[in-house]
């Protein structure tokens, strides 16, 4: 059964109270089936972070496509598995659009910077949008996920410089035609990213709350980098499932195996 919905204004008092602050980069992941029902729906949940973010800030969110077999364009690519608000945010009036299969969108202040190319091969290095949310002390938003939905700690993956990776291609257009591209990408089930949960909290560097219905935390970016670089130097394969749970976690085990050979 869902409970009462809640109003645009009240929304944004909510993310205030969590930490939100005025004038900041804010980078979102959401998920609107836990946070509903609110007034005027995804719409109105964005209308709402605008709100809280004030003229100053900048609102950012996931954009990439899981088709791999396609080139992507800004303009017309869907924003799959995302959830529902990313996929309507890219398509409203005024916000920016990055061009690679692993794209972020942003409005606000900083949009431009945040949305400029970034390389393929990495996706989430320092160069992407993700990199430049931590390179302004944006903060990360989860609304009604956990970190397994966080981009920002593939980027602190990078930084620590674990050496696993996972086979991936993309299609760009190349010379005109559809042209398929290999590369490595630092991946694996994602799962036991929910393990920086309990190292936030420790630190008391995140807060948590309700934003709608959802359960939601923030965090700024540089302190999840912090955190999560340190336990990789202790453990580099602190996010790696025991070899048999699951194909990404075994694939990514794998390949720091043949790489020592
Ligand atoms: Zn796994």
């Amino acid at each position: 059964m869902l409970g009462a919905t809640i109003s645009r204004s009240q929304l944004s008092k909510q993310l205030r109270d969590l930490g939100v602050e005025p004038g900041s980069v804010l980078l979102v992941h959401t998920s609107f089936s836990k946070i509903r029902p609110v007034e005027d729906g995804p719409q109105g949940l964005i209308a709402a972070l605008r709100l809280a973010l004030g003229p100053e800030g900048t609102l950012v969110m996931p954009s990439m496509t899981e088709d791999d077999d396609h080139p992507f364009d800004p303009k017309t690519t869907p924003c799959v598995g995302m959830g529902i608000v990313s996929d309507m945010f890219w398509r409203l009036p005024g916000v920016l659009r990055s061009d690679n299969p692993s794209a972020f969108a942003a409005i606000g202040k900083q949009a431009t910077r945040i949305t400029a190319p970034h390389p393929i091969d990495p996706p989430h290095g320092l160069d992407s949008p993700v990199g430049r949310v931590y390179e302004v002390d944006g903060q990360v938003l989860l609304l009604g996920v956990g970190h397994d939905a966080s981009t920002t700690i593939h980027l602190a993956e990078s930084l620590a410089g674990v050496r696993y990776r996972r086979r991936k291609y993309v299609t760009v257009v190349k010379e005109g035609k559809p042209t398929q591209v290999d590369y490595q990408e630092i991946d694996h089930c994602c799962q036991n990213f929910n393990l920086v949960d309990r190292w936030l909290e420790e630190k008391g560097f995140q807060h948590k709350g309700h934003v709608g219905h959802a359960e939601a935390r923030v965090a700024r970016s540089q302190d999840i980098i912090d955190v999560v670089t340190e336990q990789l130097r202790m453990n580099e394969t602190i996010f790696l499932h025991p070899k048999g749970v699951d194909v990404e976690c075994d694939e990514a085990r794998e390949s720091i195996a043949s790489r020592l050979q």
